[in-house]
């Protein structure tokens, strides 16, 4: 076992907390500095989910990420600032203030995992993990100019993820290239039968920058409506690099992801209600110290260490369950993410990969997104790959007004070495 000591100089609030003296061992990430999400349990640090519920909270066992990371040699330097409970896309919903974008301080670095990918690109670790229900790597990779790996679902062990929605989620690798992305994600795929959704897949990382021959779908939907003209503009100069290495372009559409962004907030807050019914103020974290009856001590117990967010979320999710309109929300919620997934396969079956753009508009000032639907209709283009389990990946390709801009990768279901390989060969050509 050896050291490091890690100061940052976290000027962008990235970290919710970390370690002075770091311990590593011997392995293929042997004392690289890795950060890790705030939903992401850690013995002897806390886990807060950036949460006011859960001050306080060390939790008595590791994720299965964090221990492969330490089996990995690497050194968990300490906690990334989040959204609370992974839910928003800009790391404003943080119990413990924003996280600044390195690219431009006035501006968010997305989110909902906004520190890690702060941590990445202010350069003060290397590598990150995230977590991505609905665009939580890949909105903030694209949005702070780095690389982030939303898997197929399966691919990671989401054991000692506190779960947020449970159907859609996966922890990820975020850093600056492809290559350590793909490093970092070899460390934490791979079988777990603590998690019983967790496939047998593990991740060698032998990157193929190959372009040529590669069919890539380029469906009408991600250059749609919402999407910044110039957003369009420079995704397609970045298809149009890849073509010109030899890939074959085929337009496509699909049709059903105009249901997607509803479909994704009907499922994911209905999950939510269930998820977050635990934190009763009695088993972890915050505790409330009062004399009234269990139902009202849970009442302003929740009602004063949830944020706004969470709240708002878990009545929506609690009215789409309720007996009289599970019919009408969830149960329709699930029969458009049975179409969107038939669709999105269906293309994948011909074609190596879909490709569009991650977000549909550059990193926005704090504080420009006050209501609830316009911040949700920023996640449009990412949802659809939580929906249907597929991996995605964000890589820069460009800036549009000097902020960053993400190519989104597509692949099908287990095919996250393809979507892997696409980026780096589109890197190859593009740096
Ligand atoms: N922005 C989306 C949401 O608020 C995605 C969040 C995530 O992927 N955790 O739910």
């Amino acid at each position: 076992m050896s050291t490091l000591s890690f100061s940052p100089h976290d000027t962008y609030n990235a970290f919710l907390c970390h370690e002075k003296e770091v311990a590593y061992g011997d392995g293929p990430l042997s004392g690289v500095p890795v950060a890790v999400k705030d939903n992401i349990s850690t013995i002897g640090m806390q886990t807060t989910c950036a949460s006011k519920i859960l001050e306080g909270y060390i939790p008595p066992y590791n994720a299965h990420v964090v221990e492969l990371l330490l089996a990995s040699g690497a050194a968990i330097v300490g906690k990334t600032n989040m959204d609370e409970f992974a839910m928003g896309s800009t790391t404003e919903n943080s119990a413990y203030g924003k996280t600044l974008n390195p690219c431009d301080i006035t501006r968010v670095p997305g989110g909902s995992s906004g520190g890690s990918a702060a941590a990445v690109a202010g350069d003060l670790v290397p590598m990150a993990l995230g977590s991505d229900t609905g665009g939580s790597i890949r909105c903030p990779a694209a949005f702070c100019g780095i690389v982030g790996l939303k898997p197929s679902y399966g691919r990671v062990s989401r054991y000692g993820l506190i779960a947020y929605s449970n159907s859609l989620e996966q922890i990820g690798p975020m850093a600056k290239t492809v290559t350590e992305t793909a490093e970092l994600f070899s460390v934490i795929a791979g079988h777990d039968p603590r998690d019983a959704s967790s496939l047998d897949a593990p991740y060698k990382a032998a990157l193929d920058p190959e372009l040529k021959g590669k069919r890539i779908a380029v469906p009408e939907e991600f250059f749609g409506a919402g999407v910044h003209p110039d957003i369009s503009k420079t995704i397609k100069e970045a298809i149009d690099t890849i073509a010109g290495e030899g890939a074959e372009l085929i337009s496509c559409s699909i049709p059903s992801m105009k249901y997607a962004l509803a479909a994704y907030y009907v499922i994911c807050t209905s999950e939510a209600s269930s998820n977050l019914g635990r934190f009763d103020g009695i088993q972890y974290g915050k505790r409330l110290d009062t004399k009234k009856s269990w139902h009202d001590a849970y009442q302003d117990h929740r009602m004063q260490y949830f944020g706004p967010e969470v709240r708002r979320r878990i009545l929506l999710g609690t009215f789409s369950l309720a007996a009289g309109y599970y019919g009408r929300y969830y149960h329709k919620a699930q029969t458009a993410r049975q179409m969107i997934t038939k669709e999105y396969n269906h293309i994948l079956s011909k074609a190596d990969a879909i490709m569009g753009p991650t977000m549909p508009e550059i990193a926005f000032p704090f504080g420009a997104k006050s209501d609830p639907l316009t911040m949700y209709q920023t996640d449009i283009l990412t949802v659809p790959a939580n929906l249907a389990g597929l991996p995605a990946l964000s890589v820069p390709c460009g800036t549009v007004d000097g902020m960053p801009v993400g190519l989104q990768i597509i692949g099908a279901c287990g095919a996250d070495e393809m979507v892997l390989n696409l980026g780096y060969g589109y890197e190859e050509v593009a740096s």
